[in-house]
């Protein structure tokens, strides 16, 4: 019996500590995953926490930045208010310069190229120390600008692997170390660049290089209005055939020329030139021919005056005029001379044919023959005519 019962306490208390050690693992296991599920969530807020003041520095610096890139961007509004004003294309270059200047009052050079016949020409500069720009036609900055029509940010010339320094005048002689440059472009029509330079590394930052870019885009517009404006206005003064002055503008360029000359004490003369038979060259070779003939004239009167104040004008169908600035007599005489010589030479080919002209010329100089132009122009008419009369192919002046 006492066996029996010494066998069943063994085994309650083998099961009891069976038990015990169970609960003991349970109790543990639960300890555990408590333990890592709270690590797991320290972990996820740490990373927030991370996240937050990384934020919260980024907002920091942005907040030290935002009252001079909110300066930027009001200078920039106001120099666009200013730009769109102006319809004059030198006037909109000096402009431009001018806020180049105010907006990056730290560069060194501001440079401003504009595009002529393919090539690009040094317009405006800005030097913060006096020096010599030698590339007046810009250098492998601009030809960048000009194959990738983008903007650039050099940080460093020196380290920059899409330039080699050396061939770059700015760093070999003005010690530049970093610039931003951009195109003037409308799309693909290329206006001009410019391009901005600092003898320290890294002096621009990217909204530097937006920035240009916006006021180059603005500029860019304003010039090809400019640009078009001024086309606008000398088709209105040019003869659509031979491309000389029209009448009204002749007048209005003689009348102040006039005045200057009266204030100077000077001559001016006025040579009236009329084509002899003009009606039967139109009537027998058509009016195609006519046309060939007048433009062909119109390119005698240019090569024969030559001097750049003079002014030559299509006075209406086959008469033109020619108003010669500080004219002596002689001079007079001899450019009506000249023009009847080379009118003489200068022929027009047709059908295998070569058809020569002549012309009629009446001279005259102020003040001798007329005070006002409306007279000077009557005169020099009536010589003209007297021309005619007396066979053509002839000039006729006062004293002759
Ligand atoms: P004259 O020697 O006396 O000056 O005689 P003319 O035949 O030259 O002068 P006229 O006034 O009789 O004729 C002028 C002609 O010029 C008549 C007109 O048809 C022609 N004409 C005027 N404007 C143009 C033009 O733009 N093109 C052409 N082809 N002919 C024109
Ligand atoms: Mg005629
Ligand atoms: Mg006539």
């Amino acid at each position: 019996m006492s066996a029996i019962a010494g066998k069943l306490s063994f085994l309650f208390y083998a099961i009891s500590a069976i038990a015990l050690l169970i609960i003991f693992w349970v109790f543990r296991r639960i300890n555990f995953k408590i333990a890592s599920n709270f690590q797991a969530e320290t972990d996820k807020l740490e990373e927030k926490i991370n996240l937050l003041s990384q934020d919260i520095c980024e907002k920091n610096k942005i907040s030290v930045l935002l009252p001079e890139k909110s300066k930027k961007i009001e200078s920039l509004f106001d120099v666009s208010h200013e730009l769109i004003e102006l319809y004059n294309f030198q006037e909109i270059l000096d402009f431009l310069l001018k806020s180049l200047c105010q907006l990056f009052p730290s560069a060194d050079n501001i440079m401003l190229f504009t595009l002529h016949k393919n090539s690009l020409s040094l317009e405006r500069s800005f030097k913060k120390e006096e020096r010599i720009i030698k590339e007046k036609c810009g250098d492998i900055i601009e030809k960048w600008l000009i194959k990738h029509n983008q903007s650039l940010i050099i940080d460093d010339l020196l380290k920059d692997f899409r330039f080699d320094c050396n061939k770059i005048a700015a760093f070999r002689e003005r010690k530049i170390r970093s610039l931003i440059a951009s195109p003037i472009a409308v799309g693909d029509t290329l206006i001009g660049t410019v391009r901005i330079e600092n003898s320290a590394i890294s002096s621009f930052s990217f909204d530097d290089s937006r920035l240009l870019r916006d006021l180059c885009d603005l500029a860019a517009v304003v010039l090809e209005r400019a640009l078009l404006f001024s086309k606008a206005e000398e088709l209105a003064i040019r003869d659509s055939l031979t491309f000389l002055f029209v009448k009204s503008h002749f007048y209005k360029r003689v009348e102040e020329e006039l005045k200057r000359a009266k204030y100077k004490n000077s001559n001016l003369g006025v040579i009236m030139i009329d084509i002899d038979d003009f009606k039967k060259i139109n009537d027998t070779y058509g009016h195609i021919v006519g046309d060939i003939i007048l433009k062909r004239l119109s390119a005698v009167l240019i090569e024969t005056v030559g001097s750049a104040g003079d002014v030559i004008a299509r006075f209406g169908g086959e008469e033109f005029v020619v108003a010669l600035i500080e004219c002596s007599k002689e001079r007079l005489i001899e450019v009506a001379q000249n023009i009847q010589k080379n009118t003489e030479r200068a022929k027009v080919s047709f059908r295998r044919k070569n058809i020569n002209f002549t012309v009629s010329i009446g001279a005259v100089l102020y003040p001798e023959d007329g005070l006002m132009l409306n007279d000077l122009i009557n005169r020099a008419d009536q010589y003209l005519y007297k021309a005619k009369k007396e066979g053509k192919n002839k000039i006729c002046f006062t004293g002759q």
